[in-house]
């Protein structure tokens, strides 16, 4: 192609190859340290399968001790969604992903080896395409969107791979004469890669958790530049993670199948390409059928759900380090103390390469489990900082009732293993609680009775006035439950378990029945933490009041 091509192409003033190469000096990092990156397009919602995929990537980078950084690759810019970028910062801030690198709150570059946000690059992504087309690599394609859906059809039709390619292939033929009367005429251009692969060979390509793949080389002339001057994926990712220093890219595995073609352009470019991990995307059950979880169809895709919600974060991280190595439950029974980011991560440790299956039920028992490892104050401030978003007249009663409610939350708490494991996301506090306040506690007597069904209204009447005529609030534990038997054996309910077990017949209940006549006549409800430590928290009068059946 004649230089006057080349210029006409690329008429502006754009950086030299060695300009830019100076910008970008190879980092000196230790042996072993790897630099990973999270890369996603603000495209509107952030995909918890981002946070997966970027849980990943930071933890081996910090871990080898190298370089985690956010690039945003918003070269779509039709997709684009204002906010969106912004909510990617937030998740990973939220999350506990440190970078080290990339786009900062407040939009600013961290880093020396940015612009971290693609679109800003566009003259380095153009300084590398106007190199490609020197070295006779690229050509200009004046196909219309038309004549390529067209030929796919034809393609199709006679049971060919569609693509651009080989003689379908049609600028790449084009002589220098027919390119200059296409822009004489003001066609519209995009910049086509001239792959020098044949489909018929094959190429092992190395990835990290897919293992080795045979493939066949990439012999399509896809598009490097569009119409709007910006790249595409292909040639930002090649041009970016080499500039950056990225060592290792780890990404969904939609992008595997090109690999072949990112190796040709890495190489076409005059660079060693990183080494590759491809993760599978997030999948849901779906009437008893595995599937991506999709950021269309399932709301919990969204990262969004969970802070709606209110999963404490924590939980979520230790959940999708569980997700990605299954062995983190082991390492968390003998590890309990330690931070879930001491979890020493490992490409090839990665289970579940061919997609790992998002289950409520696990999220909500790891959730139980951090939850009960928090202090009140703990769980009293993160339940205070959701509300405010979320609920705010929650937040006000909060606030107002600080030292009951930490008390209530205090509840069976800070004692190991029996820590209470009843809350797992700050949207239950309010219902789980509402018991403590009398505004919000307002059962009638049949709902009740109903949750004492079997049992008579006057004999439920008989056992709370004994109750009342015996409760001290100063009395110990123990003496409180001898009240409960003794007020047990005065309505004949069996005192003793063993004695109700080996005649039942002989009385009308045992002890755990009077118990659970105060239990629903105190909280309206079958089950609640441990009764004692309920009615020291509620307080003399509250106790006695609801017992005024
Ligand atoms: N922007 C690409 C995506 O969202 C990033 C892929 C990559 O990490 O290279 O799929």
């Amino acid at each position: 192609m004649t230089p006057e091509i080349i210029e006409k192409l690329f008429p502006n003033a754009l950086p030299s190859i060695a300009e830019i190469e100076a910008k970008y000096p190879p980092r000196s990092l230790p042996e072993g340290a790897r630099v990973m990156r999270v890369a996603p397009s603000p495209t509107g919602k952030m995909h918890v399968g981002t946070l997966y995929q970027a849980l990943l990537a930071e933890r081996v980078a910090h871990q080898s001790g190298g370089v985690f950084f956010l690039r945003l690759e918003d070269t779509d810019q039709k997709r684009e969604v204002a906010g969106a970028a912004d909510l990617i910062i937030n998740s990973l801030a939220r999350y506990g992903l440190r970078i080290d690198e990339g786009v900062g709150a407040d939009g600013q570059d961290i880093g020396l080896y940015g612009p971290y946000i693609q679109s800003q690059r566009r003259e380095i992504y153009q300084a590398y395409a106007k190199k490609l087309l020197m070295d006779g690599l690229a050509y200009p394609c004046f196909c219309t969107a038309e004549d390529v859906d067209m030929m796919r059809k034809i393609q199709e039709k006679q049971g060919l791979r569609p693509g651009y390619y080989g003689k379908y292939a049609h600028c790449r033929h084009l002589t220098d004469e027919q390119i200059l009367e296409n822009l004489a005429a003001g066609k519209p251009w995009v910049l086509r890669f001239k792959s020098p692969g044949k489909y018929d060979n094959r190429i092992v390509v190395k990835d990290l958790m897919k293992g080795n793949l045979s493939m066949p080389e990439n012999d399509m002339d896809i598009v490097l530049i569009k119409g709007d001057g910006l790249p595409t994926y292909h040639l930002a990712h090649a041009v970016d993670d080499h500039l950056m220093g990225t060592t290792h890219v780890s990404r969904g595995d939609e992008w595997l199948s090109s690999v072949p073609l990112h190796i040709q352009l890495f190489t076409a470019l005059g660079w060693k390409p990183p080494k590759f991990a491809h993760m599978a995307p997030l999948q849901k059950l779906d009437n008893g059928n595995r599937r991506k979880l999709s950021k269309r169809h399932d709301p919990e895709a969204s990262i969004t759900y969970f802070w709606e919600h209110g999963y404490p974060e924590i939980a979520m991280v230790e959940y999708l380090l569980n997700l990605i190595n299954a062995s983190f439950e082991d390492w968390r029974k003998t590890n309990p103390e330690k931070s879930a980011f001491d979890f020493p991560m490992n490409f090839n440790k990665v289970s579940n390469t061919a997609g790992a299956l998002f289950d409520f039920m696990k999220l909500n028992s790891i959730s139980k489990d951090v939850v009960a490892a928090m202090t009140a104050e703990e769980v009293y401030q993160a339940v205070l900082a959701w509300a405010k978003t979320y609920n705010p007249s929650f937040a006000d009663r909060l606030l107002a009732h600080d030292a009951y409610v930490k008390a209530i939350l205090n509840i069976e708490r800070g004692i190991g293993k029996k820590s209470r494991k009843d809350l797992l996301k700050w949207e239950d506090v309010e219902n789980d609680i509402s018991y403590f306040f009398d505004e919000l506690y307002q059962p009638t007597l049949a709902d009740q009775l109903a949750l004492l069904a079997g049992l008579d209204e006057a004999l439920i009447r008989q056992v709370a006035a004994d109750y009342r005529a015996v409760y001290r609030y100063d009395d110990s534990k123990e003496v409180w439950f001898d009240k409960i038997k003794q007020v047990g054996a005065q309505n004949g309910f069996a005192s003793d378990m063993k004695a109700y077990k080996a005649d039942p017949s002989a009385y009308r209940g045992s002890v755990a029945d009077v118990a659970k006549i105060l239990r629903v006549l105190i909280t309206g409800r079958v089950q609640s933490p441990d009764l004692f430590a309920i009615q020291q928290v509620m307080g003399e009068d509250r106790v006695m009041h609801r017992l005024m059946i």
